[in-house]
């Protein structure tokens, strides 16, 4: 009887983790699911576009339900026949951000966006999910997904790939794909040297650097007709592979692109979890949504390197910019609501922030005692506000990069907390 239980907790453990889980209704490939993300400033709505299916699986096959709270939308995979939530993931998008800038309240807008999933074994019921301006999310649209349809496209660009770090099966690691944006045929070999310089960069920064046998990075060549990205306020248009373009939202420096699709019809030539595009400029500027992709300049004079680390904490985990000012947006962090950012707080539940985290008797808010002091506290300012709107350190690479290279413990541990999710 004893052995005969032994063996039933066995298989039981065995059927409760995820990879069992992941067995049963999923195969070992890319799903990608295209969408229309259109509206304005107060309403958004979700139009079908396609479905594709790529190689590689990139993520884990163990962390199948996102439990992180990050993000302003989330889509959720049900298995059709018993209903069973099979797997999720919050992100970001361009079209978020766009829709608290003025114009957004005058006009109504389209976005090309695009989810990946692991391929579903059975038909599945994909929902999509956007936070109202309390901060709840409300179910926006959803698809019968059919895995057999013939609508599925299954050609693809077929581009070639080199490995910069190599650390284990990519559903343990955290895997990064490098995309070169305005870089021309005959300059593959700088577009290798920026991939080196970003993953020399990264693993100098921690905690990237205490884990770097959790990460493979890649590179996809994918090369453009002319050489670097539009800049609008200059009149410079070229012709490249994904129209970047600075002045993004009237932003000189915000360099991003709009089409996510043609971003991931490059990533996919790799498997990966997250996408940062190099581009071929020395101008300053880039920008990074959470879960979505990162791009900036490859050649900037001194400070490349932290400014992917930056953008990096956008794309990876969704960190908040920790700095006052330097943006077009409206209550971007509307009063009364606590941010889903591990890094930024309104006090409104700040006990699931970093509260446990401060030394006895630190004042809310906190005073400054000095630039670039490390006391961790609760500093007014960030989130691009100076009221409201609460910081952990004085200053952190969330806020600005010119004068500091670390990251404050808050951002650390958060990414941490990433770093594992992702490698289970
Ligand atoms: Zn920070």
């Amino acid at each position: 009887m004893m052995k005969h239980l032994c063996i039933l907790i066995v298989l039981l453990a065995y059927f409760s983790t995820g990879k069992a889980q992941f067995e049963k209704y999923f195969f070992d490939k890319t799903l990608r699911f295209d969408y229309y993300h259109c509206g304005n400033s107060t309403e958004d709505h979700y139009y079908y576009d396609k479905m594709m299916e790529e190689p590689f699986w990139g993520g884990s096959k163990v962390s199948l339900i996102d439990n992180t709270g990050y993000g302003n939308y989330e889509f959720r995979l049900y298995d059709l026949e018993n209903n069973e939530l099979i797997y999720s993931r919050g992100f970001c998008t361009l079209f978020g951000e766009w829709q608290t800038i003025d114009e957004a309240k005058t006009i109504d807008k389209c976005f090309p966006e695009s989810v990946v999933m692991p391929y579903p074994r059975n038909k599945t019921r994909i929902e999509f999910l956007s936070r109202n301006k309390k901060g709840i999310f409300e179910k926006k649209f959803e698809y019968i997904i059919d895995p057999e349809s013939y609508f599925i496209k299954r050609d693809r660009e077929k581009l070639p790939t080199f490995d910069l770090v190599y650390s284990g099966a990519p559903d343990k690691k955290v895997d990064i794909v490098l995309i070169p944006e305005g870089y021309t045929a005959d300059q593959l070999e700088l577009f290798k040297a920026d991939c080196q310089t970003f993953t020399d960069a990264f693993f100098t920064y921690s905690p990237y650097k205490e884990n770097k046998n959790k990460f493979n990075i890649r590179g996809v060549w994918a090369p453009s007709l002319e050489a670097g990205p539009d800049i609008p306020g200059e009149h410079i248009w070229n012709k490249t592979r994904l129209e970047a373009s600075y002045y993004t939202f009237g932003s000189e420096r915000y360099q991003m692109i709009t089409d996510f699709q043609k971003v991931r019809d490059v990533a996919a030539n790799a498997p990966y979890d997250y996408i940062y595009v190099l581009s071929n400029t020395a101008k300053y500027g880039g920008g990074a949504i959470y879960n979505f992709y990162g791009i900036s300049a490859a050649h900037h004079e001194s400070e490349t390197g932290k400014i992917y680390i930056h953008e990096f904490g956008h794309l990876f985990l969704g960190l908040g910019d920790e700095y006052v000012g330097g943006s077009e947006y409206n209550d971007f962090y509307p009063v009364g609501v606590e941010p889903w950012e591990a890094n930024l707080t309104t006090l409104v539940d700040f006990d699931k922030k970093w509260k446990n985290m401060l030394a006895p008797g630190t004042k809310i808010p906190t005073p400054v005692d000095k630039p670039n002091s490390e006391k961790l506290g609760v500093y007014e300012g960030g989130g691009y506000v100076d009221k409201g709107v609460y910081r952990p350190w004085v200053n952190c690479m969330m806020n600005n990069i010119h004068t500091i290279d670390i990251f404050c413990p808050v951002c650390q541990k958060a990414i941490q907390g990433m770093i594992d999710f992702q490698c289970k």
